[in-house]
């Protein structure tokens, strides 16, 4: 009798009972349900790297899963607009979306700790600190608060400054500078009296080429060349302070996702593993003969920021993550979690990556 009950529980029936049964039964059920699934992007369609990613993870997730996890890849525009995705997913419109959290200030200061910070951690850093150093769960629990779920998805590495059409010589230059720069970066900026702007990846070519803009930032050699701006600026600076080591993200709609089997949930986190590594990977092996490209090809003029200039620009770094502390006690928390993991990653990076790199000067 009281095996019957266990079984029953089990939600197993009397009959079959061998070890064939018990395995095959449940398993056969749920294999034939196939999930179709959308993701949203706030990439232009099939954008390099960043698109091809998002178009990545689908593929991977469909190959995984053995064909029960079908993932449509929107552009941004073509279902949402690119700066809707976080509304899209956490309402659950669709099921799925890629970007950088710190599109997503407007929702919740907290957000771009998980995208860039300025002169904070770098890719390696990035990884360490949200994958084992405490920064998923807290992501976790900020992304609760809207019906989501998020992991990095990919990393362009330290990028460049930004595209200019003059010379940035002092602070001053900085001034009345209409650029395009997201996230702490723009407030960064606006701290310096220039005039921040954010404009998705697909609207800034036309607003840098028309003069809406005076400047704008990008990614690296590999991805602003795709995007043509050395055709319509000539000053390339570096380093890019304000984006150290940004992380992409891909999300999903957590009550969606806790629906889903366990595997499928599991092939998903697994994909966006992938495409962390992937994406840091093609901007790190592109980069430089991308950036000779332009230097040797389209005579872009490249130029490393002046110290003083990124001496000013770190001081009102500490003002602008002062200003966010006295906002919200959430923000507050995940800033001063994110900047004691700074510290002491600073402190091994010293010893490891940055000894390892001055090597080159003997
Ligand atoms: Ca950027």
């Amino acid at each position: 009798m009281k095996r019957r009950e266990v079984l029953k529980k089990a939600g197993v029936g009397a009959v079959g009972l061998g070890a064939a049964g018990l395995a095959l039964k449940p398993r056969k059920a749920s294999a034939k349900k196939v999930y179709h699934w959308k993701m949203v992007t706030t990439w232009p369609p099939h954008f390099p790297v960043l698109g091809e990613s998002a178009d990545l993870i689908a593929k991977w997730v469909e190959e995984m899963s053995g064909g029960r996890l079908k993932i449509t890849v929107y552009g941004g525009g073509e279902l949402v607009p690119p700066l809707g995705v976080f509304d899209a997913v956490s309402s659950g419109t669709v099921e799925m979306g890629h970007g950088a959290a710190y599109y997503w200030a407007g929702k919740h200061p907290a957000t771009q700790f998980f995208a860039a910070v300025p002169f904070g951690l770098n890719a390696q850093g990035m990884n360490a600190w949200i994958i084992s150093g405490g920064g998923q769960q807290l992501w976790d629990e900020l992304y609760a608060k809207f019906n989501l779920k998020a992991w990095p998805a990919g990393n362009t590495g330290v990028q460049m400054g930004g595209w200019f059409n003059k010379e940035i010589k002092t602070i001053d230059d900085l001034k009345g500078l209409k650029m395009r720069i997201p996230g702490l970066g723009g407030k960064v900026l606006a701290k310096a009296g220039g005039n921040a702007v954010l404009v998705a990846g697909g609207e800034i070519y036309t607003n840098l080429d028309r003069g809406v803009i005076d400047a704008t930032e990008w990614v690296g050699p590999y991805h602003d060349y795709k995007m043509g701006f050395y055709k319509a600026a000539k000053f390339y600076y570096y380093p890019g302070w304000h984006e150290p080591g940004t992380t992409l993200e891909c999300m999903v709609n957590k009550k969606k996702f806790e629906a889903l089997p366990k595997d499928l949930q599991a092939i998903i986190v697994a994909a966006c593993a992938r495409s962390n590594m992937w994406s840091l990977c093609e901007f790190e092996a592109k980069n430089e003969s991308y950036l000779q490209i332009l230097v040797d090809k389209h005579h872009v003029k490249l130029r490393k920021f002046p110290d003083p200039v990124l001496a000013q620009l770190k001081k009102y770094t500490v003002e602008v993550l002062d200003d966010l502390k006295k906002k919200d006690p959430y923000t507050k928390k995940v800033c001063e979690a994110y900047e004691a993991f700074k510290v002491q990653y600073g402190k091994w990076n010293e010893i490891s990556e940055e000894s390892y790199a001055r090597l080159k000067y003997l």
